[in-house]
Order: structure tokens, then sequence, then C-alpha cells
């Protein structure tokens, strides 16, 4: 009988750990992806500022920093333990630990983050509807002219133009 309950007690330790490192996975993530968004929301936010252009990327911001903050409370539920212990004066190797499980999940949001604002920055061959770099001239598929389409004013302009010839707003 005895036996049982100390079986019982740990299986529920065991699942009490797994739900724990969970939490400090999904904390840590969040707080990454929080990170990431809100540094992408900030970056689009002071460069179209400084150019007078309405931030496309504000929403970033907003999604951001709530994510930021549950992310917080999240990591400090999961490591609720580990702190316990370290004000006990134990080192514990967690970071290395959490570390090695989060990196993979980190690039990748990371990288998601990252083509997302660059995905908007492609441009679109008119002829075959590759997407080229934005700094291209000629389609890498077709060869075809690209054309980008004025901020300011909508014209549509040759790739190359510094200036729009129609508003004259700097490219
Ligand atoms: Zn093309
Ligand atoms: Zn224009």
């Amino acid at each position: 009988m005895e036996n049982n309950n100390n079986v019982k007690e740990k299986t529920n330790a065991e699942k009490h750990e797994r739900t724990k490192k969970k939490l400090k996975i999904i904390g840590i993530t969040l707080l990454a992806a929080g990170a990431a968004f809100v540094i992408t929301g900030f970056v689009d936010f002071i460069k179209n500022i400084s150019t007078f252009n309405q931030p496309q990327l504000f929403w970033c911001l907003i999604v951001g920093f709530p994510m930021l903050g549950f992310g917080g409370m999240v990591t400090a539920m999961g490591f609720r333990k580990e702190i316990a212990r370290y004000v006990k004066n134990e080192s514990v190797p967690i970071i290395n630990e959490v570390g090695e499980e989060i990196t993979p999940a980190v690039t990748s949001i990371a990288g998601a983050a990252m083509s997302a604002v660059k995905g908007e920055e492609k441009i679109k061959c008119p002829e075959c509807g590759t997407e080229n770099a934005n700094d291209s001239n000629f389609c890498q598929e077709c060869g075809a002219k690209l054309k980008k389409v004025c901020p300011s004013c909508g014209e549509v302009l040759d790739n190359e133009s510094k200036f729009c010839d129609k508003c004259g707003y700097k490219l």
C-alpha cells in the first residue's frame, strides 16, 4: 500500500516537472517571439516616422508587448522552483538545459519574423509573378524589367528610379 502511494507521488512529481518544462519552453518562446515582434515593429515605426510614412508594422508592437508580458509571467511560473532553489544558493544549470531545447524554436521564430518583414520588401515580376529582391532591376526568372509603385502617389515606376517622376518622392 505504502509502496503504491510512493509510485503515485513520483508520477505526479514527474508530471509536474514536465508541465514546468513546458511552461519554461512556452514562456521563453513567447518572450523571444514578443521581443522579435517589438523590435520589428519598433524598427519599422522609426524607419517610417523619419520618412513621414504610415508605419505598416505597428501591429507588431501591439502584438509584441502583451506577448512579452505573458511570456514573462509563464517563464516566472516555470522557473519558480529554480528561482527558489537559486535563492537557497544551489547552482542549477537550467539556463543551458533549457537553452538547448529553446534555440531551434527561437531561431525559427526569428527567421519567420525576419522573412515576414523581408517578404513585404520583395518585388513581384509583372510578367511571371516571381518574387525578386527589392533592389533587383530585372526579374531573375524571366528577365523582365521590374516595376515598383511610388509609396507617395501610386505611380508605377521602373525599379531603378531614384525619384518618382510624377511627384518627386525620393525612393
Ligand atoms: Zn519574371
Ligand atoms: Zn510619386
